[in-house]
């Protein structure tokens, strides 16, 4: 498979991808100073598509996706960039714009449905708010919109289920619930933040099968982030790896498992267990912590936590800034040569 970030589905390629992301960049102002919590990120998506993007707590992940629906607070965030879907620029568009975006064109699946999920209001209510705001339906219409959405998602008795709170439901439901409200307007793209990270290991398959059987249905974009290589895995296309605000490797998701190129990705892997391992092989965790983006490291970001700096010779790690190629690649200092030496070797 050759797929890259860039390519359409069917090979055409001289169309504008569905969703454009260019040199972005999100900064936050705090009492100590300015985080730079994205930047110069780049990618695109199609139709279709899923897109993984994963790294660490902080790594910009979840700071890109507010960013592409518009959700940070312009009074203290910076966002540069273009953020360009189906053909509309969303970087500075107005509140209006982007409200009418949100919940309709594009929609977002958090991690927690219990914080996401008002307690006061009743399942069915929440999924047809959004719905008879966007399309102006009826009560009974967007009542009945909600027991349809219920039913899709895989709720039991969805006629009766409509009229629970949220607390009546389980976690797995909830997750479900949540996944109807999002798609309950039929959102061309879908970005899911860490969307089974509450839930246990056999709930968590189901909601990542239910995902995928919905966009098979609907055509929709995913922007599937998580911490978790195994996630991405089986449910995404493409893969972007973050850390530290940037992108340091991509490729189709195969690609970079079978064949990873950055020493952060081979840690991540490393950290995973592995079905084809001893029971007792221990995890390798990366070591040392993500940096502060108040002032991040010059040079590779990773470098101070990276064992293959005297490869490249450390002064250049420490100094010069790798780039991401376009297309498969890596921001790393090392030469193919060295990375099919290197990886794995002990750090
Ligand atoms: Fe490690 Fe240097 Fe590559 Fe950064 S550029 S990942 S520090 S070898």
């Amino acid at each position: 498979m050759t797929s890259t970030l860039t390519e359409r589905p069917g090979g055409g390629g001289d169309a504008a991808p569905f969703l454009s992301v260019t040199e972005l960049s999100v900064r936050f102002a705090t009492e100590d100073g300015t985080v730079k919590a994205v930047d110069g990120l780049s990618f695109s998506l199609e139709r279709g598509r899923t897109l993984g993007i994963v790294g660490e707590s902080g790594s910009g992940k979840s700071v890109t996706s507010l960013a592409v629906l518009g959700l940070h607070d312009p009074r203290r965030t910076t966002v540069e960039g273009g953020i360009r879907l189906a053909g509309q620029e969303l970087t500075g568009a107005g509140e209006r714009t982007l409200e009418r975006l949100r919940g309709n064109t594009m929609a977002m699946i958090f991690q927690d449905s219990l914080t996401a999920l008002s307690p006061y209001y009743t399942v069915g209510r929440q999924i047809a708010e959004p719905y008879r705001r966007h399309t102006g339906a009826s009560r009974r219409e967007a009542r009945s919109r909600a027991v349809e959405m219920l039913d899709k998602v895989g709720i039991p008795n969805p006629r009766l289920r409509v009229d629970d709170y949220p607390h009546q439901f389980s976690g797995g439901m909830r997750q479900r619930a949540m996944i109807a409200m999002a798609l309950v307007c039929d959102p061309e793209l879908l970005i899911a933040d860490e969307p089974t990270t509450a839930l246990d290991v056999t709930v968590q398959a189901q909601i990542l099968d239910l995902l995928r059987d919905l966009q098979q249905e609907t055509g929709s974009a995913i922007i599937l982030i998580t911490h978790d290589l195994g996630v991405v895995a089986g449910a995404a296309d493409e893969l972007l790896v973050m850390y530290a605000g940037r992108a340091v490797e991509r490729g189709a998701v195969r690609e970079v498992l079978r064949d990873p190129r950055h020493p952060y990705t081979w840690g991540l892997l490393a950290s995973m267990p592995r079905l084809d391992s001893a029971v007792d092989t221990p995890l390798t965790p990366i070591p040392g912590a993500p940096p502060s983006l108040l002032a991040p490291p010059p040079g590779c970001p990773f470098h101070p936590r990276c064992g293959f700096t005297e490869e490249v010779s450390g002064e250049r790690c420490r100094t010069e800034r790798p780039t991401l190629p376009p297309g498969r690649g890596a921001a790393c200092h090392l030469t193919e040569g060295q990375r099919g030496r290197l990886r794995g070797a002990p750090r």
